[in-house]
């Protein structure tokens, strides 16, 4: 398997045909995996924000309040709103705002970004990832894989995940297949798309590298049966639960 960025892409903007730029700068074969960073997504579909343009409301406000009563930092609360109105969820108030956004990814802030967006001051993830990736999926003729950045919980540092994808299923299910003993393999479902998502951020990085656009070739699937499931729902995320119960002393 061969992991490499797309060289020489300029700064995206709004209103830019991403599958052109790409396919003016390598020859794609059709099961390329291409892993596009959701920072230029987002560019190109024009999510960025002014918090000029902001009007923070009452709930908003509170969040913010207790946000800088705790870290002891200024919080904007126009950031705040955008965080709220990006989210179906707000899974924790402090010490950071940790959501659920709309198409159904946890994350802190809702993935709202201000690294690399040079003509705003935030820049919201796409708002229907899935939908993205289809659509350049479509006109690239690869699978293609949305990735951001992102924590984790129980270990430090942060890592490449898909948060949306078209193509290929984003797991690969080894449940019923055999290990090297013979023994069934009872709950291991892989979430591919996450695997190939860390792979491209490695070569992404996160700087001033200009390199969001990662192609993936000759990764196999294998004959695996395919899952999309990869956002938990509530009912049987046991860590979502556990934080609902708990409040930050
Ligand atoms: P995220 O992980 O989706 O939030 O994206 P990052 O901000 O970490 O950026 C990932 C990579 O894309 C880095 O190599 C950035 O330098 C690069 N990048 C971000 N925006 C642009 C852009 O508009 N044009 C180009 N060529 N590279 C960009
Ligand atoms: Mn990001
Ligand atoms: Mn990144
Ligand atoms: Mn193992």
């Amino acid at each position: 398997m061969e992991v490499f960025a797309v060289p020489d892409l300029p700064e995206i903007r709004a209103g830019d045909d991403l599958a052109s730029l790409v396919e003016e700068r390598v020859e794609l074969r059709a099961d390329d995996v291409v892993c596009v960073a959701s920072t230029v997504v987002s560019k190109a579909e024009g999510r960025t924000m002014d918090l000029a343009d902001v009007t923070a409301g009452e709930r908003a406000r509170a969040v913010a309040e207790r946000l800088e009563a705790v870290t002891g930092e200024a919080k904007d609360p126009r950031f705040a709103q955008v965080v709220l109105e990006e989210s179906s969820a707000l899974l924790l108030e402090a010490p950071f705002l940790l959501t659920q956004t709309r198409f159904g990814h946890v994350t802190v802030n809702a993935g709202i970004d201000r690294s690399n967006v040079p003509e705003a001051d935030l820049l919201l993830l796409p708002e229907d990832p899935t939908a993205s990736a289809r659509a350049l999926s479509e006109s690239l003729g690869t699978p293609v894989v949305v990735t951001d950045t992102c924590g984790r919980p129980f270990r430090h540092g942060q890592r490449g995940v898909a948060i949306g994808w078209a193509g290929l299923p984003a797991s690969r299910d080894w449940r019923g297949e055999r290990d090297r003993d013979g023994r069934e393999l009872g709950v291991t479902v892989e979430a591919v798309v996450d695997e190939l998502a860390a792979a491209a951020n490695l070569v992404s990085g996160e700087g001033s590298g200009g390199t969001p656009v990662v192609v993936v070739r000759d990764f196999d699937f294998g004959d695996h049966a395919g899952s999309d499931a990869l956002f938990r729902a509530r009912e049987d995320d046991l860590v979502r639960q556990a934080l609902e119960e708990w409040e930050f002393p």
